[in-house]
């Protein structure tokens, strides 16, 4: 690296640290922020531009098993949106599931430096890693899905915690994961195999299991930080209780936020979810948006993917079976202004914006693709910092949803420049725990967008003036200057190895592969970073 850079005369946007639109400069040195730097160092003049931290995208599906059986199934998606090579990019394919070059291209195409594939069976953590290795520029990590783990679950139907603990621990290491998350906990495995039962009860007994999504929560509410559920509101709001003070991050909390009898349309329970959260300062959430358009259903709850194949116009529909790990199915998808229950989830997103009072706590999201691409984050942030531009849009939807809503009453709110700051950003950033990350203070990741301002915020997002990451200038002027290669993010907790004697002859019982071959080698490890976890980042 090296480079020295000197951006002046820019409106700085860094919440974390207090600067709300002052005028100041920015020194880097080494891919790090500092406090100055000498005047050998390149300089870049800001006038009339904004200057944020990389975007830290804390939900999306990027990269792994599941995102590539997405691709073979849009060969259309492909035709139509080619990415072309660059004297310093290389060519890629595009659509709602871009292909891994595209993927990290687009994602600093729109200011973005970070992002966090969020669903990966731990089985599919070297294909993931492949995969990652392979997307350019932003640094990236991926969460293990644990919610549908059979050994798991037999540690906690047996009641044995410290074993379930140091198991989770063990497959943190093992696969190279950021964290954990839960989808439909308890929910895959009755639906495998034996009939089309879904679970929707927290406390209905999982067959095969003897626990219930309840004990499956609560057990791993106290090892894991970061939780994702799929449920209806009151689910939702259960799960929130059942945290009680402990720290908890619903993902796409959108998608968990409906209400109405079951087998009906479903209404709007936004206000009840965004006011349980307005008074928990433990509980966050990203939005998973909603945006028109094309977008890729891409989940581990397989009942739902399997109920969604119906819907649809498109009948390509795919579910697949992880060996004792999980389920997931995916499904094209196109959510249309016309469409109730499609107008009615875009709207819940927007009021989950709205009315939420603390940014920090209710991070941007669309779920990428699920609710629709990244690539659609200008549009959304427009929608929330232009009232005329909301309400316009508003009035083009379906009416009868719109009345089930609080955006019927005309929510005047406009995000300010600090709150998209926070929203994609410093608040991503400060939920994952990267201290060098979302921010702009001296030791921070030199990771810098320079927007042009402009009344237009969809344009103004859409296509920064500049992008640095770890201090290379990347794109300069609008186009790609440099190509860049971005780190793997991943925890490492300790754990008693005596775990594994409980694990290797689940293994060498119930797994296609055998406990020797399973934890990712060090040579997947290129190129990564070690994020601190619990005691010892209390400790700092
Ligand atoms: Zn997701």
């Amino acid at each position: 690296m090296g480079s020295k850079l000197r951006i002046v005369n820019g409106k700085v946007y860094d919440p974390a640290n207090g600067i709300d639109g002052q005028v100041r400069d920015i020194c880097v040195e080494d891919g790090r922020i500092v406090e100055s730097v000498g005047s050998d160092a390149k300089k870049i003049d800001a006038q009339g531009m904004v200057i944020m931290p990389g975007g830290v995208d804390i939900h999306c599906h990027i990269a792994g098993p599941k995102v590539n059986l997405a691709r073979k199934l849009q060969p259309d998606d492909h035709r139509y949106d080619v990415h072309p090579r660059t004297a310093f990019t290389r060519s890629g394919t595009g659509g709602t599931v871009p292909s891994t070059f595209t993927t990290g291209y687009r994602y600093a195409t729109l200011g973005y430096t970070t992002a966090m594939e969020a669903a990966v069976t731990p089985l599919g953590a070297r294909h993931t890693l492949e995969e990652l290795h392979d997307t350019p520029v932003i640094d990236k990590g991926f969460y293990i899905l644990l919610g549908n783990n059979v050994l798991l679950n037999q540690l906690m139907k047996e009641g044995r915690r410290d074993e379930l603990k140091q198991a989770v621990a063990w497959w943190l290491n093992a696969t190279r994961a950021y964290t954990v998350k839960l989808v439909n906990p308890g929910g895959d495995e009755p639906w495998k195999g034996r009939r089309n039962s879904v679970i929707t009860d927290l406390d209905a007994t999982v067959e095969s299991f003897d626990v219930t999504p309840r004990q499956i929560i609560t057990s791993l509410i106290e090892i894991a930080n970061n939780l994702g559920h799929s449920g209806n509101y009151k689910t939702t709001l259960e799960t929130m209780r059942m945290a009680g003070d402990s720290r908890v991050h619903i993902t796409h909390i959108q998608f968990h936020s409906y209400g109405g009898e079951p087998g009906k349309n479903p209404v709007s329970m936004a206000p009840e979810i965004a006011a349980y959260v307005n008074d928990h300062p433990n509980i966050s959430a990203d939005v998973g948006q909603v945006m028109f358009g094309k977008s890729t259903v891409m989940t581990a709850d397989a009942p739902v993917a399997h109920l969604l194949r119906r819907l649809g116009k498109d009948k390509r529909w795919v579910n697949s079976d992880t060996e004792c790990e999980s389920g997931c199915g995916i499904i094209p998808f196109s959510y249309q202004e016309r469409i109730y229950t499609h107008a009615l989830q875009w709207a819940i997103g927007l009021e989950l914006f709205l009315l939420t009072k603390d940014p920090w706590r209710m991070v941007l999201s669309t779920d990428h693709p699920n609710g629709g691409s990244f690539m659609s984050y200008p549009k959304l942030i427009r929608l929330l910092m232009d009232r005329n531009f909301r309400d316009a849009e508003i009035k083009r939807v379906n009416q009868r949803a719109i009345r089930k809503t609080t955006l019927a009453d005309g929510l005047a709110r406009e995000y300010t420049l600090n709150e998209i700051a926070i929203v994609t950003r410093a608040g991503p950033a400060r939920l994952l725990g990267l201290k060098n990350k979302g921010h702009l203070g001296a030791g921070a990741d030199a990771d810098i967008t320079i927007y042009e301002e402009d009344a237009d915020k969809e344009k103004m997002f859409s296509a920064p003036r500049y992008v640095v990451k770890d201090g290379k200038l990347i794109i300069e002027d609008h186009e790609f200057r440099a190509d860049h290669e971005g780190r793997i993010l991943h925890v490492s907790p300790d754990y008693d190895p005596g775990i594994e004697k409980v694990i290797k002859p689940f293994f060498e019982s119930y797994y296609s592969i055998r406990f020797e071959n399973y934890a990712v080698a060090e040579h997947y490890m290129r190129h990564n970073e070690q994020i601190p976890t619990g005691k010892a980042m209390a400790a700092e």
